[in-house]
């Protein structure tokens, strides 16, 4: 039984490329030094895996960017408008990150994780330009003696993840035979396994699909002498087991930690080919928590019943990608917590002691197993576990508390005397530059260097400045600017009992950007007001209305690495009910508009159909369970920012928010499913691209806004940027917004709302 691994994180402890990319893009590095320190740093990661005992290396997983562009790039599926956009690295990262006069290529969410990928488009037949897995194999076979395993992204995967795809049948023809070339060097350069990740294999697989699969694989397996073919899929159970399983290739990789039980299930009713190899995904690759190793073992004795082999291989559930590198560095957090999570490394260390056990017997491993058993006890026995006071509050909710006394229609009479805004209103997402200045006030304060009163009368002056700003730019509704938060989620985990904050668990979310998810732990409560003394303080500085702003209660979940022995719905009904009592202060203290931003309710959507509803259903009503329990006459905004609406609308619907602002401005999609729908409440149009340096003309945004009048009545529109301005510099956002407000009351003199 060999231990393998399917992807390690690329960043390296220290955030390494992180460096390297950025100091590349600002033209401080060039191209040679950027693969030179990427080289070193990829090899530094397979020695560490080989050190951890890894038996089964993967080569190829690392990425400059993304591993999906990477396979692209390799297929030649280069959009035309990139034709003229240099070779090699400058059109890769253009393809990303956009040219000079070539816009990025689409970003989009990796599964139902927070990775980016960037989408291919199908303008060209496909072509083998490079063979880079042959490349990474050659570089990483003597390093690794032997022991390096390719990892390619399958064709079935890459077709599901395009754009305009012509007919993916013929897709799958074009594709085959480029990738049965790739297999065939591999086998010829004595590569022993490849791993074929197909992660579209877990969604919902269509008959004429399965079909499909296994004419392509035949063809793309064929003719191997010495090199087998391992399908990897994770997040999910194998769909269509029963037939897909026959596929041509020499061993299946199945997810047994979120494909738990179906892939039990199936196994057992349908057993497992005897010719074939079972990669066992066993411990968890996208959450932290430290691995009930007896449990595991359990679970290991039960699959393996069920093999008419021994030809297994241990694994973790998917790529390590999604995890932080190493817990060592948490030493902050209290020693039950620390002890109670694994990160990637750590992940590596349990599969070797559960090979030990496995090869040897239990014995061999009794003080590892002994010492997982006594981490989780104290995990379990930690006091902030279970708070009795959080859990009647729960427990005692009723139909009342998840809805909001008065319906829309009369709310928003109310509403719209109390604010008597003009028609187009004009308002932001919430966050304003957070310049270099901000960051450093933030590092010294965090230092000790400046005391608590000097950072908040830091944050206070920045405050008042851009209160000053929106208001010279005459904007309608204004914002406290965000300036005391470093990161939507992790600015209120770092308030709210039950969450932790770690100092080094960075995860990449895309390109050169990591983001550190919060840990949560405990019950979650709120022991003091969280966002108050800011927006109080804004709220005198104008007699325009402010806006409060809060992230909600779901992606306060989905963007945090969540405990696993309580309910989901539970957990976020806690969250939901502290920000229900930072609702109720703002309102209490006289603001009139809260936002509660849910730009991650969309992703957490389940990959399976028949998973979604009951996710949407306790997203929906823990949304609800945040902001009903305000007056009528207080507006509740919800901000998502690119959401592929279509599959939620309805929720978005019975989230019964008075006002929901979306983006609008890079394409016709949203407003088109819009229109489906006959939407009929007050919606904020994106009318610029807050991730673009280019500052848009005010016709631009009107543009935008004409556009949308034949989907919604004028009456329902606010007018606004499509998200958080805080990546953006001050110089450009003044302008913008004096633009923006330009745009409106253009609008205004024109249309009379009705
Ligand atoms: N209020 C947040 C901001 O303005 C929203 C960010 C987001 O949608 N991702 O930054
Ligand atoms: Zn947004």
């Amino acid at each position: 039984m060999l231990i393998s691994n399917l992807g390690y994180p690329r960043f390296g402890r220290e955030r390494t490329l992180k460096k390297l990319l950025e100091t590349h893009w600002r033209g401080l590095l060039d191209e040679e030094g950027l693969l030179t320190g990427a080289a070193r740093l990829e090899e530094a990661h397979w020695h560490r895996q080989a050190r951890l005992g890894v038996e089964l290396v993967p080569v190829g997983d690392f990425s400059l960017y993304d591993h999906v562009l990477d396979t692209a790039a390799m297929l030649g599926l280069v959009p035309n408008r990139f034709e003229k956009a240099g070779d090699g690295l400058t059109r890769y990262f253009a393809m990303a990150r956009g040219g000079p006069d070539a816009p990025a290529c689409a970003m989009r969410k990796w599964f139902n994780t927070n990775y980016h990928y960037i989408a291919p488009e199908w303008d060209q037949e496909p072509a083998l330009v490079k063979n880079l897995p042959l490349q990474t194999y050659l570089r990483a076979k003597d390093i690794l003696n032997g022991n390096a395993k390719p990892v390619l992204l399958g064709p079935f995967t890459l077709i599901k993840l395009s754009k305009n795809v012509p007919q993916w049948r013929r897709a799958f023809d074009a594709l085959s035979p480029l990738y049965a070339q790739i297999l065939r060097e591999l086998d010829a350069a004595g590569a022993t396994w490849v791993q074929m990740d197909e992660p579209a294999l877990v969604l919902d697989v269509t008959g004429e699909e399965a079909e499909a699969l296994t004419a392509a694989y035949r063809t793309i397996t064929k003719g191997l002498t010495g090199l087998k073919v391992m399908l990897q899929t994770y997040f999910g159970g194998l769909s269509q087991y029963a037939r897909l399983i026959t596929l041509p290739v020499d061993g299946f990789g199945l997810d047994f930690v979120h494909g738990y039980p179906e892939n039990v299930a199936n196994l057992k009713r349908h057993g497992f080919p005897p010719d074939k190899w079972l990669g066992i995904g066993i411990v968890d690759g996208r959450n932290i928590w430290r691995s009930n190793l007896r449990q595991k073992l359990e679970l290991l004795r039960q699959v393996r019943s069920y093999l008419p082999t021994t030809k297994c291989w241990l694994q973790p559930s998917c790529s390590l990608l999604h995890l932080p590198v190493s817990a060592a560095d948490e030493s902050h957090l209290p020693a039950p917590l620390h002890q109670g999570l694994a990160f990637a490394d750590e992940r590596l260390t349990e599969l070797r002691t559960l090979a030990r056990a496995v090869k040897e017997d239990e014995t061999a491993v009794a003080a590892e197993l002994a010492a997982a058993d006594q981490a989780q006890r104290a995990l379990a026995e930690m006091s902030n576990r279970v708070v009795p006071a959080v859990r009647r509050r729960v427990s005692a909710l009723g139909g009342t508390d998840f809805g909001r006394a008065v319906p829309y229609a009369e709310r928003r009479e109310l509403q719209s005397r109390r604010l008597a805004l003009p028609s187009f209103p004009t308002t932001t997402i919430g966050s304003f530059p957070q310049t270099p200045e901000v960051r450093a006030a933030r590092a010294r304060w965090r230092r000790g260097e400046v005391s608590k009163e000097q950072y908040e009368t830091f944050i206070r002056d920045q405050i008042a400045e851009w209160v000053h700003i929106q208001e010279e730019a005459d904007l309608d509704v204004l914002v406290h600017g965000e300036f005391e938060r470093n990161d939507m989620v992790e600015f209120f985990a770092a308030k709210l009992q039950g969450f932790a904050v770690t100092a080094n668990g960075w995860v990449q979310s895309y390109g050169s950007r990591c983001v550190k998810p919060p840990i949560l732990y405990g019950d979650v409560y709120r022991d003091r007001p969280l966002t108050l003394a800011e927006t109080v303080y804004t709220q005198s500085l104008t007699s325009k209305p402010v806006k409060g702003i809060l992230t909600g209660p779901v992606t306060m979940l989905n963007w945090s690495f969540v405990r696993e022995d309580l309910e989901r719905d539970r957990i976020a009904y806690q969250v939901a009910l502290a920000l229900r009592d930072e609702v109720a202060d703002l309102e209490k203290a006289g603001l009139a508009i809260v936002q509660v931003d849910e730009p991650a309710l969309r992703e957490g959507l389940p990959l399976r159909t028949n998973a979604r509803a009951p996710y949407l259903s306790w997203a929906v009503r823990a949304f609800r369970l945040a902001t009903s329990g305000v007056g009528p006459e207080t507006q509740i905004h919800t901000h998502m920012c690119y959401v592929v609406f279509g599959d939620i609308l309805e929720a978005i619907e019975a989230m019964d928010a008075d006002v929901i602002s979306i983006e609008a401005a890079r394409g016709r999609n949203a407003l088109e499913i819009f229109k489906r729908c006959a939407y009929h409440r007050d919606i904020g149009l994106g009318v610029f691209d807050v991730h673009s340096p280019r500052v848009p003309e005010v016709e631009d945004m009107e543009r935008v806004v004409r556009q949308a009048l034949d989907v919604f009545r004028p009456a329902q529109l606010w007018v606004n940027p499509d998200c958080g301005l805080k990546t953006r510099q001050q110089q450009e956002v003044a302008p913008a917004l004096k633009r923006m407000v330009t745009a409106a009351r253009r609008l205004r003199t024109e249309y009379r709302p009705g």
